[in-house]
């Protein structure tokens, strides 16, 4: 075991795309470590009058390229570590996808299953308070991410509001609807991902009729079973924290997100559905032409690489396969579409909500999509074109991709901003 962080092996990455750039190692200097992670307790009051207190943090990695962008997360394995990795991440996402921002994450140490919704509501406002003038819709801007919703994001909105005495709906995204929420932020991660698939299909050898293993059924996950299968495609098998199922041809989907709905868990509905419970690890390795991991990171590693069976794995969870899987992955020609291409679709949502809470003016549902699928295909096959010209991976593709525009933003900056951070 070596005392490698996560953020040590997120940066491989970087190291790994400036190695094909020429680029100044100050501009590797810079991002390889965050501006600015500030770390809290928030004390709350719990339902039978005690109080308890939680871990909170909120990280802004790198704001060359705009305001920090970037979910919180609840739960009860959240870090310091893995809150700046996440806003590593963002911060190359943002810049894949060409949208004015830098990264940044937040997370609040929690398993908030096991709070009432008054007590999460409190804990929600609790975050907003401490980090009250860490955010803002010009400095820091959050979104939901893991076991965070559009709910909790208005409570944090509604906090922000009372604390500054005015009405900022652009402080924070995924909010609700009726609180200037954007349309189609819900499916917005999987549709980005299902747009990206679609449009390089044939250069990664997908049929239409292609078959589809998820692992993890939450936001992204099920959206992106409903997607593909409303697209001819078939799910074959989908887990979640509490186990797997496998039905060779095709899962009714409709029937398990209902399942899901009423909080049953996907092994509850085997019987149901006529699929077999297999183990949760074996998800995996399932014939399936396409692998989407759409659970938590780390998932893939040396040991379990190997036995993946699909063409292609499209992450739509942030960093679910490990460096060293990466390296087995592409010696046994499996095409990787990269986490911060491929789940981008659900900040780039983010980012038309902050525009039409600035603007005033709120699109319909058909321009979102629009402008969606547009981004999703132009950077998509942005780094497609890298990876061919370059023979690399479509990950170290996004990569140059994304820094190419970051080192661009750091040195028009010049060094004074530079060594502020
Ligand atoms: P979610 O909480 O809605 O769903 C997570 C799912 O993963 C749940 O079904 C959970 O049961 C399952 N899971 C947890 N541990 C598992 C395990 N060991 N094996 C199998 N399944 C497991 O979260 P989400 O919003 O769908 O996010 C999932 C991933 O996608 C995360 O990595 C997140 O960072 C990433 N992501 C989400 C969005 C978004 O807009 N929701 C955007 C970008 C990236």
């Amino acid at each position: 075991m070596t005392d490698e962080t996560l953020l040590d092996r997120a940066l491989i990455r970087l190291e790994e795309a400036a190695s094909h750039l020429q680029i100044d190692q100050d501009v590797i200097e810079k991002l390889k470590y965050p501006r600015e992670t500030t770390k809290t307790r928030l004390l709350i009051r719990m339902d039978d009058g005690s109080r308890k207190s939680f871990l909170a943090w909120r990280c802004r990695y790198d704001d060359t390229r705009g305001p920090t962008k970037g979910g919180i997360r609840f739960h009860p394995d959240s870090n310091i570590e893995e809150v700046e990795t996440l806003a590593f991440w963002m911060t190359f996402k943002c810049a894949v996808m060409n949208l004015p921002y830098g990264g940044g994450k937040g997370a609040v140490r929690v398993d908030p299953r096991t709070l009432s919704k008054t007590e999460l509501e409190r804990l929600s406002r609790a975050y907003m308070q401490a980090f009250a003038t860490t955010v803002g819709p010009d400095r820091d801007i959050p979104a939901p991410d893991v076991y965070t919703n559009a709910m909790i994001m208005g409570w944090m909105a509604d906090e922000y509001n009372q604390i500054t005495g005015s009405v900022t709906p652009a402080v924070i995204t995924g909010k609700p609807i009726a609180l200037g929420g954007s349309l189609g932020r819900n499916d917005a991660t999987a549709r980005g991902g299902f747009y990206l698939v679609r449009h390089l299909a044939s250069e990664l050898g997908l049929a239409r009729d292609h078959t589809v293993a998820i692992q993890g059924f939450g936001n992204a996950g099920q959206f992106y079973a409903q997607l593909t299968a409303a697209d001819g495609n078939k799910v074959v098998a989908v887990s979640d924290s509490a186990g797997a199922i496998h039905k060779a041809d095709g899962l009714d989907v409709a029937k398990l997100i209902a399942g899901k709905s009423s909080g049953k868990r996907v092994t509850d509905l085997a019987a149901e559905l006529g699929a077999t419970v297999i183990p949760a690890d074996d998800l995996i390795a399932v014939e399936a032409d396409l692998l989407v991991p759409a659970a938590l990171e780390e998932m893939i590693t040396i040991d379990n690489a190997g036995s993946i069976k699909a063409k292609v794995v499209l992450e739509l969870a942030n960093g679910p396969v490990t460096a060293e899987a990466d390296k087995v992955l592409t010696k046994n020609g499996v095409v990787v579409l990269p986490d911060i291409l491929a789940n981008a679709g659900g900040v780039t949502v983010s980012y038309f909500e902050w525009v039409q809470n600035r603007q005033g003016f709120y699109w319909d549902l058909e321009e979102i999509h629009a402008r969606l699928k547009k981004m999703m295909e132009r950077e998509g096959r942005a780094v497609w074109n890298i990876a061919k010209e370059r023979d690399v991976s479509a990950r170290s593709a996004a990569y140059i991709h994304a820094l190419g525009r970051l080192a661009t933003a750091i040195e028009a900056h010049g060094t004074q901003p530079f060594f502020a951070g």
